[in-house]
Protein backbone atom coordinates (compact mmCIF):
# COMPACT_ATOMS: atom_id res chain seq x y z
CA UNK A 1 0.00 0.00 0.00
CA UNK A 2 1.11 3.57 -1.04
CA UNK A 3 -0.19 6.82 -0.05
CA UNK A 4 -0.06 9.96 -2.56
CA UNK A 5 0.51 13.30 -1.26
CA UNK A 6 -1.56 14.94 -3.82
CA UNK A 7 -3.14 17.62 -1.74
CA UNK A 8 -1.69 20.54 -0.27
CA UNK A 9 -2.36 23.05 3.13
CA UNK A 10 -4.40 25.24 1.71
CA UNK A 11 -6.95 26.32 4.31
CA UNK A 12 -4.84 26.31 7.20
CA UNK A 13 -5.13 29.36 9.46
CA UNK A 14 -1.03 30.91 9.41
CA UNK A 15 -1.93 32.73 11.93
CA UNK A 16 -0.04 30.84 14.63
CA UNK A 17 0.00 33.22 17.65
CA UNK A 18 -0.22 33.32 21.97
CA UNK A 19 -3.34 35.29 23.59
CA UNK A 20 -2.42 37.52 26.17
CA UNK A 21 -4.42 39.69 28.10
CA UNK A 22 -6.94 39.77 25.24
CA UNK A 23 -4.10 40.71 22.81
CA UNK A 24 -2.82 38.53 20.03
CA UNK A 25 0.65 37.76 20.32
CA UNK A 26 2.80 36.94 17.46
CA UNK A 27 6.48 35.90 16.69
CA UNK A 28 8.37 39.15 16.54
CA UNK A 29 11.89 38.26 18.59
CA UNK A 30 10.59 34.98 20.25
CA UNK A 31 11.78 31.34 19.37
CA UNK A 32 9.30 29.34 17.32
CA UNK A 33 8.26 25.61 16.73
CA UNK A 34 7.64 24.51 13.19
CA UNK A 35 4.32 22.78 13.10
CA UNK A 36 3.60 20.12 10.11
CA UNK A 37 0.74 18.14 7.99
CA UNK A 38 1.43 15.10 8.84
CA UNK A 39 -0.11 13.64 5.59
CA UNK A 40 2.85 15.22 3.87
CA UNK A 41 5.18 15.80 6.73
CA UNK A 42 5.77 19.49 5.34
CA UNK A 43 6.18 22.62 7.40
CA UNK A 44 2.87 24.62 7.60
CA UNK A 45 3.52 27.54 10.30
CA UNK A 46 6.10 28.29 12.92
CA UNK A 47 4.20 28.69 16.12
CA UNK A 48 5.31 31.43 18.79
CA UNK A 49 6.94 30.00 22.35
CA UNK A 50 5.93 32.05 25.17
CA UNK A 51 8.67 33.75 26.97
CA UNK A 52 8.78 33.99 30.77
CA UNK A 53 7.42 37.48 30.75
CA UNK A 54 4.57 36.22 28.13
CA UNK A 55 3.96 33.51 31.20
CA UNK A 56 3.99 36.58 33.92
CA UNK A 57 1.60 38.71 31.65
CA UNK A 58 -0.77 35.35 31.01
CA UNK A 59 -0.99 34.78 34.80
CA UNK A 60 -1.70 38.17 35.69
CA UNK A 61 -4.27 38.27 33.44
CA UNK A 62 -5.91 35.27 34.41
CA UNK A 63 -6.17 36.86 37.55
CA UNK A 64 -7.98 39.77 36.59
CA UNK A 65 -10.06 37.56 33.93
CA UNK A 66 -11.29 35.31 37.35
CA UNK A 67 -12.18 38.46 39.30
CA UNK A 68 -14.37 39.64 35.79
CA UNK A 69 -15.92 36.35 34.97
CA UNK A 70 -16.89 35.05 38.13
CA UNK A 71 -18.98 38.66 38.84
CA UNK A 72 -20.40 38.07 35.51
CA UNK A 73 -24.23 35.70 35.81
CA UNK A 74 -24.16 32.39 35.37
CA UNK A 75 -27.22 33.34 32.92
CA UNK A 76 -24.93 35.90 31.03
CA UNK A 77 -21.71 33.51 30.76
CA UNK A 78 -24.19 30.91 29.32
CA UNK A 79 -25.25 33.13 26.98
CA UNK A 80 -21.46 33.51 25.68
CA UNK A 81 -21.29 29.83 25.66
CA UNK A 82 -24.45 29.44 23.91
CA UNK A 83 -23.42 32.00 21.06
CA UNK A 84 -19.89 30.43 20.83
CA UNK A 85 -21.37 27.21 20.23
CA UNK A 86 -23.22 28.60 17.34
CA UNK A 87 -20.28 30.33 15.97
CA UNK A 88 -18.33 26.85 15.99
CA UNK A 89 -21.11 25.49 14.24
CA UNK A 90 -21.02 28.42 11.16
CA UNK A 91 -17.56 27.52 10.96
CA UNK A 92 -17.57 24.03 11.05
CA UNK A 93 -16.10 23.25 7.56
CA UNK A 94 -12.90 25.91 8.25
CA UNK A 95 -12.37 24.68 11.51
CA UNK A 96 -12.42 21.03 10.30
CA UNK A 97 -10.18 22.15 7.42
CA UNK A 98 -7.60 23.41 9.67
CA UNK A 99 -8.24 20.46 12.03
CA UNK A 100 -7.29 17.92 9.29
CA UNK A 101 -4.10 19.62 7.62
CA UNK A 102 -2.59 19.78 11.10
CA UNK A 103 -3.82 16.16 12.10
CA UNK A 104 -4.28 14.24 9.48
CA UNK A 105 -7.76 12.81 10.48
CA UNK A 106 -10.22 12.50 7.95
CA UNK A 107 -12.61 15.18 7.13
CA UNK A 108 -15.56 13.67 8.35
CA UNK A 109 -13.68 12.97 11.85
CA UNK A 110 -13.07 16.67 12.06
CA UNK A 111 -16.39 17.86 11.62
CA UNK A 112 -17.98 15.04 13.74
CA UNK A 113 -15.70 16.41 16.27
CA UNK A 114 -15.82 20.71 16.11
CA UNK A 115 -19.94 19.77 15.90
CA UNK A 116 -19.36 18.07 19.57
CA UNK A 117 -17.01 20.48 20.79
CA UNK A 118 -19.51 23.17 20.39
CA UNK A 119 -22.29 20.74 22.11
CA UNK A 120 -19.81 20.46 25.10
CA UNK A 121 -19.68 23.89 25.08
CA UNK A 122 -23.48 24.77 24.92
CA UNK A 123 -24.17 21.96 27.50
CA UNK A 124 -21.92 22.90 29.77
CA UNK A 125 -22.61 26.68 30.10
CA UNK A 126 -25.63 25.46 30.64
CA UNK A 127 -25.15 23.39 33.48
CA UNK A 128 -23.32 26.70 35.07
CA UNK A 129 -27.24 28.01 35.38
CA UNK A 130 -27.90 24.82 37.71
CA UNK A 131 -24.64 24.86 40.10
CA UNK A 132 -26.61 24.71 42.65
CA UNK A 133 -25.93 24.30 46.49
CA UNK A 134 -28.14 24.53 49.12
CA UNK A 135 -30.22 25.29 52.72
CA UNK A 136 -29.27 23.04 55.41
CA UNK A 137 -31.72 22.73 58.26
CA UNK A 138 -30.32 24.72 61.15
CA UNK A 139 -30.36 24.05 64.87
CA UNK A 140 -31.73 27.46 66.21
CA UNK A 141 -34.65 29.36 64.47
CA UNK A 142 -32.28 31.91 64.13
CA UNK A 143 -29.88 30.73 62.04
CA UNK A 144 -29.42 30.15 58.02
CA UNK A 145 -26.74 27.80 56.78
CA UNK A 146 -25.89 27.88 53.26
CA UNK A 147 -23.82 25.70 51.09
CA UNK A 148 -22.75 27.50 48.02
CA UNK A 149 -20.67 26.25 45.01
CA UNK A 150 -18.00 29.07 43.41
CA UNK A 151 -15.58 28.51 40.99
CA UNK A 152 -12.41 27.41 42.37
CA UNK A 153 -10.21 30.15 40.43
CA UNK A 154 -8.15 30.86 37.76
CA UNK A 155 -7.15 27.29 35.69
CA UNK A 156 -3.89 26.10 34.18
CA UNK A 157 -4.65 23.17 31.50
CA UNK A 158 -3.26 21.14 28.68
CA UNK A 159 -4.71 19.28 25.97
CA UNK A 160 -2.74 16.85 23.51
CA UNK A 161 -2.74 16.30 19.61
CA UNK A 162 -5.14 13.48 19.09
CA UNK A 163 -8.03 15.69 19.76
CA UNK A 164 -7.52 19.48 18.90
CA UNK A 165 -11.06 20.45 19.37
CA UNK A 166 -12.92 18.36 21.86
CA UNK A 167 -10.36 18.24 24.51
CA UNK A 168 -9.82 22.06 24.87
CA UNK A 169 -13.54 22.48 24.35
CA UNK A 170 -14.35 20.40 27.21
CA UNK A 171 -11.52 22.51 29.63
CA UNK A 172 -12.49 25.51 28.37
CA UNK A 173 -16.32 24.27 28.66
CA UNK A 174 -16.60 23.23 32.30
CA UNK A 175 -13.72 26.35 33.48
CA UNK A 176 -16.22 29.23 32.17
CA UNK A 177 -19.93 27.53 32.66
CA UNK A 178 -18.35 27.19 36.60
CA UNK A 179 -16.66 30.70 36.23
CA UNK A 180 -13.20 30.43 35.99
CA UNK A 181 -10.48 31.85 33.84
CA UNK A 182 -7.96 29.72 32.45
CA UNK A 183 -4.69 29.69 31.03
CA UNK A 184 -5.07 27.12 28.14
CA UNK A 185 -1.57 25.45 26.68
CA UNK A 186 -3.31 23.13 23.39
CA UNK A 187 -1.13 20.86 21.58
CA UNK A 188 2.35 22.49 19.94
CA UNK A 189 1.10 19.92 17.05
CA UNK A 190 -1.70 21.14 16.59
CA UNK A 191 -2.33 24.74 17.67
CA UNK A 192 -4.92 26.19 14.84
CA UNK A 193 -7.72 24.56 16.47
CA UNK A 194 -7.56 25.65 19.83
CA UNK A 195 -7.19 28.86 18.34
CA UNK A 196 -9.98 28.79 16.51
CA UNK A 197 -12.23 28.03 19.21
CA UNK A 198 -10.93 30.50 21.43
CA UNK A 199 -11.49 32.69 18.73
CA UNK A 200 -15.15 31.71 18.65
CA UNK A 201 -15.45 32.47 22.32
CA UNK A 202 -14.00 36.16 21.95
CA UNK A 203 -16.18 36.51 18.77
CA UNK A 204 -19.18 35.23 21.42
CA UNK A 205 -18.55 38.48 23.85
CA UNK A 206 -16.22 36.40 26.26
CA UNK A 207 -14.53 39.43 27.93
CA UNK A 208 -10.51 39.96 27.81
CA UNK A 209 -8.00 38.07 30.09
CA UNK A 210 -10.60 35.25 30.83
CA UNK A 211 -9.06 33.01 28.63
CA UNK A 212 -5.02 33.04 27.85
CA UNK A 213 -3.68 30.69 25.17
CA UNK A 214 0.14 30.29 25.53
CA UNK A 215 2.39 27.41 23.66
CA UNK A 216 6.22 26.77 24.05
CA UNK A 217 8.10 24.19 25.99
CA UNK A 218 5.40 21.78 28.02
CA UNK A 219 7.19 20.91 30.74
CA UNK A 220 8.68 24.64 31.36
CA UNK A 221 5.20 26.23 30.94
CA UNK A 222 3.51 23.48 33.48
CA UNK A 223 5.98 24.60 36.37
CA UNK A 224 5.74 27.81 35.91
CA UNK A 225 2.40 27.99 35.59
CA UNK A 226 1.73 25.42 38.76
CA UNK A 227 4.28 27.38 40.75
CA UNK A 228 2.20 30.46 40.81
CA UNK A 229 -0.06 30.69 43.81
CA UNK A 230 -2.30 32.43 41.12
CA UNK A 231 -3.28 29.09 39.77
CA UNK A 232 -5.95 26.80 41.55
CA UNK A 233 -6.43 24.23 39.44
CA UNK A 234 -5.68 22.29 36.16
CA UNK A 235 -7.08 19.75 33.93
CA UNK A 236 -4.71 17.48 31.56
CA UNK A 237 -5.40 14.74 29.14
CA UNK A 238 -2.45 12.71 27.93
CA UNK A 239 -0.45 10.13 29.11
CA UNK A 240 -0.46 8.16 32.39
CA UNK A 241 3.40 9.15 32.62
CA UNK A 242 2.76 13.25 32.51
CA UNK A 243 -0.22 13.28 34.42
CA UNK A 244 1.21 11.30 37.52
CA UNK A 245 3.87 14.21 37.11
CA UNK A 246 1.45 16.90 37.04
CA UNK A 247 -0.09 15.38 40.03
CA UNK A 248 3.06 15.97 41.75
CA UNK A 249 3.30 19.27 40.60
CA UNK A 250 -0.36 20.18 41.61
CA UNK A 251 -0.22 18.71 45.20
CA UNK A 252 2.63 20.77 46.25
CA UNK A 253 0.11 23.73 45.89
CA UNK A 254 -2.28 21.77 46.97
CA UNK A 255 -4.35 22.80 43.90
CA UNK A 256 -6.82 20.53 42.59
CA UNK A 257 -6.41 18.66 39.40
CA UNK A 258 -8.60 16.48 36.96
CA UNK A 259 -6.81 14.08 34.96
CA UNK A 260 -7.42 12.27 32.01
CA UNK A 261 -4.92 9.82 30.52
CA UNK A 262 -4.17 6.72 29.17
CA UNK A 263 -6.53 3.54 28.77
CA UNK A 264 -6.11 0.32 27.14
CA UNK A 265 -9.78 -0.30 26.37
CA UNK A 266 -10.56 -4.13 26.40
CA UNK A 267 -13.10 -5.54 24.33
CA UNK A 268 -14.84 -8.34 25.38
CA UNK A 269 -16.85 -10.43 22.18
CA UNK A 270 -18.73 -13.28 23.79
CA UNK A 271 -20.16 -15.85 21.36
CA UNK A 272 -23.29 -14.85 22.22
CA UNK A 273 -22.66 -11.49 20.61
CA UNK A 274 -24.58 -10.29 17.37
CA UNK A 275 -20.68 -11.12 15.51
CA UNK A 276 -21.33 -9.02 12.49
CA UNK A 277 -22.40 -6.23 14.56
CA UNK A 278 -19.30 -6.47 16.69
CA UNK A 279 -16.87 -6.56 13.83
CA UNK A 280 -18.74 -3.44 12.00
CA UNK A 281 -18.40 -1.47 14.89
CA UNK A 282 -15.32 -2.82 15.91
CA UNK A 283 -13.46 -2.09 12.88
CA UNK A 284 -14.97 1.38 12.51
CA UNK A 285 -14.20 2.49 16.33
CA UNK A 286 -10.52 0.88 15.89
CA UNK A 287 -9.63 2.67 13.36
CA UNK A 288 -11.05 6.22 13.89
CA UNK A 289 -8.56 8.74 14.10
CA UNK A 290 -6.02 6.33 13.43
CA UNK A 291 -6.51 4.97 16.67
CA UNK A 292 -5.13 7.70 18.72
CA UNK A 293 -7.73 7.81 21.14
CA UNK A 294 -7.59 7.24 24.77
CA UNK A 295 -10.96 5.22 24.55
CA UNK A 296 -9.85 3.18 21.42
CA UNK A 297 -10.76 -0.11 21.67
CA UNK A 298 -7.22 -1.68 21.83
CA UNK A 299 -7.57 -5.61 23.44
CA UNK A 300 -10.32 -7.73 21.97
CA UNK A 301 -10.99 -10.63 23.95
CA UNK A 302 -12.79 -13.01 21.82
CA UNK A 303 -14.42 -16.20 23.08
CA UNK A 304 -13.10 -19.21 21.86
CA UNK A 305 -15.87 -20.62 19.70
CA UNK A 306 -16.07 -16.87 17.42
CA UNK A 307 -12.62 -16.13 17.72
CA UNK A 308 -11.37 -17.29 14.40
CA UNK A 309 -14.42 -16.18 12.69
CA UNK A 310 -13.82 -12.77 14.16
CA UNK A 311 -10.52 -12.52 13.62
CA UNK A 312 -10.78 -13.12 9.92
CA UNK A 313 -13.92 -11.13 8.94
CA UNK A 314 -12.34 -8.08 10.81
CA UNK A 315 -8.97 -7.99 9.20
CA UNK A 316 -10.72 -8.33 5.88
CA UNK A 317 -12.66 -5.40 7.14
CA UNK A 318 -9.53 -3.86 8.22
CA UNK A 319 -7.81 -4.30 5.12
CA UNK A 320 -10.17 -2.63 3.27
CA UNK A 321 -9.94 0.91 4.92
CA UNK A 322 -9.06 3.52 2.25
CA UNK A 323 -6.00 4.90 3.77
CA UNK A 324 -4.57 8.48 2.55
CA UNK A 325 -4.64 11.95 3.30
CA UNK A 326 -7.40 13.75 5.93
CA UNK A 327 -8.20 15.91 3.40
CA UNK A 328 -9.52 13.79 0.59
CA UNK A 329 -13.57 13.54 1.69
CA UNK A 330 -13.04 9.37 0.22
CA UNK A 331 -10.47 9.08 2.81
CA UNK A 332 -11.64 6.47 6.08
CA UNK A 333 -8.01 6.57 7.83
CA UNK A 334 -5.61 9.32 7.57
CA UNK A 335 -1.46 9.95 8.53
CA UNK A 336 -1.24 9.66 12.57
CA UNK A 337 -0.66 12.43 14.05
CA UNK A 338 3.45 12.56 13.98
CA UNK A 339 6.68 10.64 13.45
CA UNK A 340 6.85 9.76 17.06
CA UNK A 341 3.02 7.63 17.04
CA UNK A 342 3.94 5.62 13.10
CA UNK A 343 7.62 4.47 14.79
CA UNK A 344 6.02 3.43 17.77
CA UNK A 345 3.43 1.13 16.53
CA UNK A 346 5.96 -0.28 14.59
CA UNK A 347 7.69 -1.26 17.05
CA UNK A 348 4.59 -3.03 19.01
CA UNK A 349 3.68 -4.83 16.22
CA UNK A 350 7.48 -6.10 15.69
CA UNK A 351 7.50 -7.28 19.29
CA UNK A 352 4.06 -8.95 19.19
CA UNK A 353 5.11 -10.67 16.31
CA UNK A 354 8.74 -12.00 17.49
CA UNK A 355 6.77 -13.32 20.37
CA UNK A 356 4.46 -15.51 18.49
CA UNK A 357 1.83 -13.32 17.77
CA UNK A 358 0.23 -13.39 14.03
CA UNK A 359 0.03 -10.91 11.58
CA UNK A 360 -3.52 -10.72 9.56
CA UNK A 361 -2.76 -7.49 7.70
CA UNK A 362 -0.80 -4.43 7.73
CA UNK A 363 2.39 -4.66 9.89
CA UNK A 364 4.40 -1.52 7.85
CA UNK A 365 4.55 2.26 7.44
CA UNK A 366 3.02 2.83 4.00
CA UNK A 367 5.19 4.42 1.52
CA UNK A 368 5.54 7.52 0.50
CA UNK A 369 5.67 11.15 2.48
CA UNK A 370 3.41 11.96 5.48
CA UNK A 371 3.58 9.36 8.53
CA UNK A 372 1.61 7.27 7.15
CA UNK A 373 0.64 3.30 9.25
CA UNK A 374 -1.36 0.76 7.86
CA UNK A 375 -4.58 -0.72 9.64
CA UNK A 376 -2.90 -2.98 11.47
CA UNK A 377 -4.67 -6.78 13.38
CA UNK A 378 -2.34 -9.20 15.36
CA UNK A 379 -3.74 -12.58 16.39
CA UNK A 380 -2.78 -14.93 19.30
CA UNK A 381 -0.76 -12.70 20.75
CA UNK A 382 1.27 -13.72 23.75
CA UNK A 383 0.56 -12.33 27.03
CA UNK A 384 3.97 -10.82 27.33
CA UNK A 385 4.21 -8.93 24.55
CA UNK A 386 4.52 -4.96 25.23
CA UNK A 387 1.00 -4.55 23.38
CA UNK A 388 -1.17 -5.77 25.95
CA UNK A 389 0.40 -4.12 28.65
CA UNK A 390 1.42 -0.48 27.06
CA UNK A 391 -1.04 1.75 25.55
CA UNK A 392 -0.91 1.66 21.69
CA UNK A 393 -2.65 4.77 20.48
CA UNK A 394 -2.33 3.75 16.77
CA UNK A 395 -4.01 1.41 14.37
CA UNK A 396 -3.00 -1.60 15.60
CA UNK A 397 -5.64 -4.07 16.56
CA UNK A 398 -4.51 -6.95 19.30
CA UNK A 399 -6.65 -10.05 19.18
CA UNK A 400 -6.47 -12.59 22.10
CA UNK A 401 -9.27 -15.37 22.93
CA UNK A 402 -10.73 -16.34 26.46
CA UNK A 403 -12.87 -19.59 27.70
CA UNK A 404 -14.90 -18.26 30.14
CA UNK A 405 -16.90 -14.83 31.48
CA UNK A 406 -14.76 -14.47 34.40
CA UNK A 407 -11.74 -14.92 32.94
CA UNK A 408 -11.81 -12.50 30.14
CA UNK A 409 -13.40 -10.17 32.84
CA UNK A 410 -10.11 -11.01 34.92
CA UNK A 411 -7.91 -10.02 32.14
CA UNK A 412 -9.92 -6.39 31.45
CA UNK A 413 -9.52 -5.68 34.58
CA UNK A 414 -5.42 -6.75 35.15
CA UNK A 415 -3.91 -3.63 33.42
CA UNK A 416 -3.26 -0.50 35.78
CA UNK A 417 -5.81 1.25 33.18
CA UNK A 418 -8.97 1.95 33.72
CA UNK A 419 -10.81 4.66 31.05
CA UNK A 420 -13.13 2.71 28.36
CA UNK A 421 -14.04 -0.69 28.01
CA UNK A 422 -16.94 -2.43 25.94
CA UNK A 423 -18.34 -5.41 25.35
CA UNK A 424 -20.78 -7.43 22.65
CA UNK A 425 -23.16 -9.91 24.11
CA UNK A 426 -27.02 -10.23 23.61
CA UNK A 427 -27.09 -12.44 26.89
CA UNK A 428 -28.33 -9.95 29.17
CA UNK A 429 -26.95 -11.69 32.35
CA UNK A 430 -24.03 -11.41 30.77
CA UNK A 431 -24.41 -7.55 30.13
CA UNK A 432 -25.09 -6.93 33.85
CA UNK A 433 -22.69 -9.03 35.04
CA UNK A 434 -20.15 -7.00 32.62
CA UNK A 435 -21.94 -3.22 33.79
CA UNK A 436 -20.94 -4.49 36.98
CA UNK A 437 -17.75 -6.23 37.20
CA UNK A 438 -15.70 -4.01 34.82
CA UNK A 439 -13.24 -1.77 36.16
CA UNK A 440 -13.56 1.51 34.04
CA UNK A 441 -14.64 4.84 34.12
CA UNK A 442 -16.78 4.32 30.81
CA UNK A 443 -18.06 0.95 29.77
CA UNK A 444 -20.44 0.48 26.57
CA UNK A 445 -21.84 -2.88 25.44
CA UNK A 446 -22.90 -2.99 22.24
CA UNK A 447 -21.74 -0.08 21.05
CA UNK A 448 -19.11 2.59 21.42
CA UNK A 449 -20.61 5.80 22.18
CA UNK A 450 -19.16 7.01 25.67
CA UNK A 451 -17.91 10.23 24.55
CA UNK A 452 -21.09 12.49 24.47
CA UNK A 453 -21.72 16.38 25.88
CA UNK A 454 -24.60 14.93 28.34
CA UNK A 455 -22.48 12.00 29.57
CA UNK A 456 -19.66 11.87 32.05
CA UNK A 457 -16.30 10.92 30.32
CA UNK A 458 -13.10 10.04 32.68
CA UNK A 459 -11.69 7.33 33.67
CA UNK A 460 -10.30 4.93 37.41
CA UNK A 461 -7.24 3.62 38.60
CA UNK A 462 -4.35 4.79 36.53
CA UNK A 463 -6.61 6.65 34.02
CA UNK A 464 -7.26 9.97 35.63
CA UNK A 465 -9.66 11.27 38.38
CA UNK A 466 -12.38 13.70 37.70
CA UNK A 467 -15.14 13.50 34.66
CA UNK A 468 -15.82 16.13 32.05
CA UNK A 469 -18.80 16.14 30.40
CA UNK A 470 -22.34 15.44 32.00
CA UNK A 471 -23.40 16.63 34.95
CA UNK A 472 -20.26 15.44 36.84
CA UNK A 473 -18.35 17.87 33.91
CA UNK A 474 -18.49 21.36 35.81
CA UNK A 475 -17.65 20.20 39.41
CA UNK A 476 -14.21 19.56 39.09
CA UNK A 477 -14.29 23.88 38.57
CA UNK A 478 -16.07 24.42 41.76
CA UNK A 479 -15.39 24.76 45.65
CA UNK A 480 -17.90 24.46 48.21
CA UNK A 481 -18.40 27.05 50.68
CA UNK A 482 -20.61 26.69 53.83
CA UNK A 483 -22.21 30.13 55.09
CA UNK A 484 -23.90 30.04 58.15
CA UNK A 485 -25.06 33.15 59.19
CA UNK A 486 -26.87 33.60 62.88
CA UNK A 487 -29.03 36.91 63.39
P1 LIG B 1 3.53 13.08 25.78
O1 LIG B 1 2.97 12.29 26.88
O2 LIG B 1 4.83 13.73 26.01
O3 LIG B 1 2.51 14.23 25.34
C1 LIG B 1 1.11 14.14 25.44
C2 LIG B 1 0.59 15.56 25.63
O4 LIG B 1 1.01 16.06 26.88
C3 LIG B 1 1.14 16.54 24.60
O5 LIG B 1 0.12 17.41 24.18
C4 LIG B 1 2.22 17.30 25.33
O6 LIG B 1 2.35 18.62 24.86
C5 LIG B 1 1.72 17.29 26.74
N1 LIG B 1 2.79 17.31 27.73
C6 LIG B 1 3.89 16.54 27.75
N2 LIG B 1 4.64 16.82 28.83
C7 LIG B 1 4.00 17.79 29.51
C8 LIG B 1 4.26 18.49 30.71
N3 LIG B 1 5.35 18.23 31.47
N4 LIG B 1 3.39 19.44 31.09
C9 LIG B 1 2.28 19.71 30.37
N5 LIG B 1 1.97 19.07 29.24
C10 LIG B 1 2.82 18.12 28.81
O7 LIG B 1 3.80 12.21 24.54
P2 LIG B 1 3.23 12.02 23.09
O8 LIG B 1 4.34 11.46 22.28
O9 LIG B 1 2.59 13.26 22.55
O10 LIG B 1 2.15 10.92 23.31
C11 LIG B 1 2.60 9.71 23.88
C12 LIG B 1 1.52 8.98 24.55
O11 LIG B 1 0.68 9.84 25.27
C13 LIG B 1 0.58 8.30 23.58
O12 LIG B 1 1.10 7.09 23.20
C14 LIG B 1 -0.64 8.12 24.40
O13 LIG B 1 -0.50 6.96 25.17
C15 LIG B 1 -0.62 9.29 25.33
N6 LIG B 1 -1.60 10.32 24.93
C16 LIG B 1 -2.81 10.21 25.50
C17 LIG B 1 -3.78 11.12 25.15
C18 LIG B 1 -5.16 11.05 25.72
O14 LIG B 1 -6.10 11.51 25.11
N7 LIG B 1 -5.31 10.50 26.93
C19 LIG B 1 -3.50 12.12 24.22
C20 LIG B 1 -2.21 12.19 23.66
C21 LIG B 1 -1.26 11.27 24.05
Amino acid sequence: MTTTATTTSAGYATELRLLIGGASVGAGARATIPVLDPATSEEIGQLPVATDADLRDALASAQRGFARWRATSAYDRAVVLRNAARLIRERVETIARVMTIEQGKPLAESRAEVLASADVIEWTGEEGRRAYGRVVPPRAESVRQLVLREPVGPVAAFTPWNFPAITPARKLAGALGAGCSLIIKPSEETPATALALVDALRDAGLPDDVVNVVFGDPPHISETLLASPVIRKISFTGSTAVGKHLARLAADGVKRATLELGGHAPVIVSDRADLDKAVKASVSAKFRNAGQVCVSPSRFLVQERVAPAFTEAFAAAAAALRVGPGVEETTQMGSLANARRRDAIHALVEDATQRGGTLHTGGAALDGPGFFYAPTVVGDVPADARVLSEEPFGPIAVITSYRTLDEAIAQANALPYGLAAYAFTQDVGESIALGNRIEAGMVGINHFGVSLAEIPFGGVKESGYGSEGGTEGIDGYLVTKSVTTAS
